[in-house]
């Protein structure tokens, strides 16, 4: 907690200056165009890996970046955590794009994939028992993840259930319908510190690098004012 402190205090002595106005700004409103789902994991950092400011991005995180899919209706079939965010986020702020991001080395994943058993622990249990349809797609799909140790593998493929979880919820199904909604599926490389983005087209991941970078800036160029799901 100390850490905590110390570096409260630093911000407000060196960093706070520099973003006085962001923050007068902010009290009136947020305005973010992202809903951004990822892991609790301490090393995912997503306002630092995308060097987002404050009121940039609107941020849902649990344990494996899970989103249980929604029902009849457009109930989760889970914790309605989630759920609100997505209706909240889709339906009262400008959102464009969500992206759903996993990680190498991911605990979640791991447990998953050792069966999913969490002793002492029936809350983790149960939550990480939404993950388990991700595992089906590990024996189906071989073309995710080529080359990773299997709990990486998941991780992206588990990214891809998500996405598709998403489209059970009406809000998003309209909006894709629509034509005013994006999905992307990335996954962050903790030791390589890079983040890595589905490529539909190619059928796995791959770096977002300053030629991927470059290209789907175009894409994304492109495409505007008339967005297009890209997943
Ligand atoms: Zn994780």
């Amino acid at each position: 907690m100390k850490k905590l402190i110390r570096g409260l205090l630093d911000f407000q002595r060196h960093t706070l200056p520099s973003y006085r106005a962001t923050f007068a700004r902010l009290a009136k409103g947020q305005s973010p165009d992202c809903l951004f789902i990822s892991c609790s994991d301490s090393r995912v950092v997503p306002n630092l890996l995308v060097s987002t400011d404050p009121g940039d991005l609107f941020t849902v995180r649990n344990v494996g970046n899970l989103v249980p899919p929604a029902a009849q209706g457009g109930h989760s079939t889970a914790d309605r955590s989630e759920a609100a965010a997505i209706e909240f986020s889709l339906g009262f702020l400008p959102i464009e794009d969500v992206v759903v991001c996993g990680h190498s080395s991911c605990g979640a994943m791991k447990a998953i994939l050792a069966g999913g058993a969490v002793d002492g622990s029936p809350n983790l249990e149960h939550w990480l028992g939404h993950g388990k349809v991700s595992l089906k797609k590990l024996r189906e799909n071989t073309r995710v993840g080529e080359g990773l140790p299997d709990a990486d593998r998941l991780s992206q493929l588990n990214v891809l259930e998500q996405l598709e979880h998403l489209k059970t919820y009406p809000i998003v199904r309209d909006r894709l319908a629509a034509g005013t909604l994006r999905l992307h599926g990335w996954w962050f490389d903790i030791g390589a510190a890079q983040v890595h983005a589905y490529r539909a087209d190619l059928g796995r991941f791959v770096p977002i690098d300053e030629t991927e970078g470059d290209r789907l800036l175009t894409a994304l160029s492109d495409e505007q004012p008339s967005l297009r799901a890209v997943q």
